[in-house]
């Protein structure tokens, strides 16, 4: 039986050729005696599941992408965008907008996203929420290029999801990294899942889920998690050359070590707009921490405990240091020779499992 709610979102919903539909709550007599879980929906296989953040779910993303975005690129970042939930488990909810290289395009794409949040949360600000002058939500990318995710789990929105923005450059469909990227911003949103705060959507003000991530604006943490984990798990598919992840890892090595270890601010201390490329060291922290605490002490032992434990609490529980001692103890490994480092980078993916 389904409400008005329901077929309407379902019409919503149609625009999008990968999506589920939500399934209604509202009737009355279910919910008397069998209280019906808001987050229900009907799979993509026809049976029933359910969407929730934080929970693995049988939901696929929902795809958007601008009008001069070709199917092909569409399928490119469904597949890699797969391949990365079938890793490290499917999460949502996600809204997927990819981004061509046409400025009105982009424009009208944030039309339907400001529409399609107006319909979907009557508790979207139209002002703040979708695109205006300082928020440029998708035509930035026409400029700047990049990827990103956003996180809409906040204390005065509704309809929580992960927002996965691609574009066409730096880098586009055609480029080989558009794949480890696509892997990269996924890791993202596994990352976010593990994580439950709400934030107030006001920058001003501190949130939780910062400090989980491993801290505002410093991005060792995460975004050393992303780039190994995205980068690993590209080096083991079919078709990438056996040398990939060294090559990633030595470049990285190459360009991160020498500025790194001439400065003085510490790894987690480093911001986005640090001096030296941040992304490059952290990555290296984090194969340098997976190499002596093994994938299981990160993936499900650091994430599956950092919401109940807090960052510092979950990093000392499954790594048994500080994050002070384990960066101290870091420094030391990159004060080695770069083949020394290089040794605990395997030389093929073959020999990793
Ligand atoms: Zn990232």
């Amino acid at each position: 039986m389904k409400s008005q709610t329901a077929i309407t979102l379902c019409l919503i919903f149609m625009f999008a050729p990968l999506s589920g539909c939500i399934e209604s709550s509202d009737d009355d007599k279910d919910s008397e005696e069998n209280p019906v879980n808001p987050n229900q929906i009907i799979c993509p296989d026809g049976t029933n599941g359910t969407i929730e953040w934080g929970v693995i779910t049988c939901a696929e993303p929902e795809v958007f992408r601008t009008s001069d975005v070709s199917n092909q690129t569409q399928s490119l970042t469904f597949e890699w965008y797969n391949i990365a939930a079938t890793e490290w488990g499917n999460f949502g909810p996600v809204e997927i907008y990819i981004i061509g290289s046409d400025i009105d395009a982009a424009k009208q794409l944030e039309d339907e996203y400001c529409e399609r949040h107006k319909a979907l949360d009557s508790n979207w600000n139209e002002e703040w929420d979708c695109a205006n002058d300082n928020y440029q939500i998708f035509t930035r990318y026409v400029e700047e290029g990049g990827a990103a995710i956003s996180t809409f789990k906040r204390t005065y929105i509704e309809y929580d999801f992960m927002m996965m923005i691609m574009s066409a450059k730096y880098p586009g469909p055609s480029e080989e990294d558009y794949k480890p990227v696509v892997l990269h911003e996924y890791f993202h949103i596994f990352q976010h899942s593990q994580i439950s705060d709400e934030c107030s959507g006001d920058s001003r003000d501190t949130c939780e889920r910062d400090s989980k991530m491993g801290g505002e604006q410093n991005p060792w943490f995460a975004e050393g998690g992303a780039e190994y984990m995205a980068q690993t798990l590209y080096s083991k598919q079919e078709g990438v050359r056996d040398n990939y992840l060294r090559e990633v890892m030595q470049n990285k090595l190459d360009y991160s070590k020498d500025d790194y270890l001439g400065q003085n601010i510490s790894l987690d201390q480093l911001t986005y707009s640090s001096e030296i490329n941040v992304y490059g060291v952290s990555t290296w922290f984090t194969a340098y921490l997976i190499h002596n605490e093994g994938i299981d002490a990160y993936l499900n032992g650091f994430y599956g405990d950092l919401d109940e434990l807090g960052f510092n609490g979950a990093f000392e529980k499954h790594f048994e240091k500080t994050k002070v001692e384990y960066i101290a103890e870091f420094e030391g490994f990159l004060n080695q020779s770069n083949e020394e480092i290089m040794s605990i980078i395997p030389l093929s993916p073959t020999n990793t499992e």
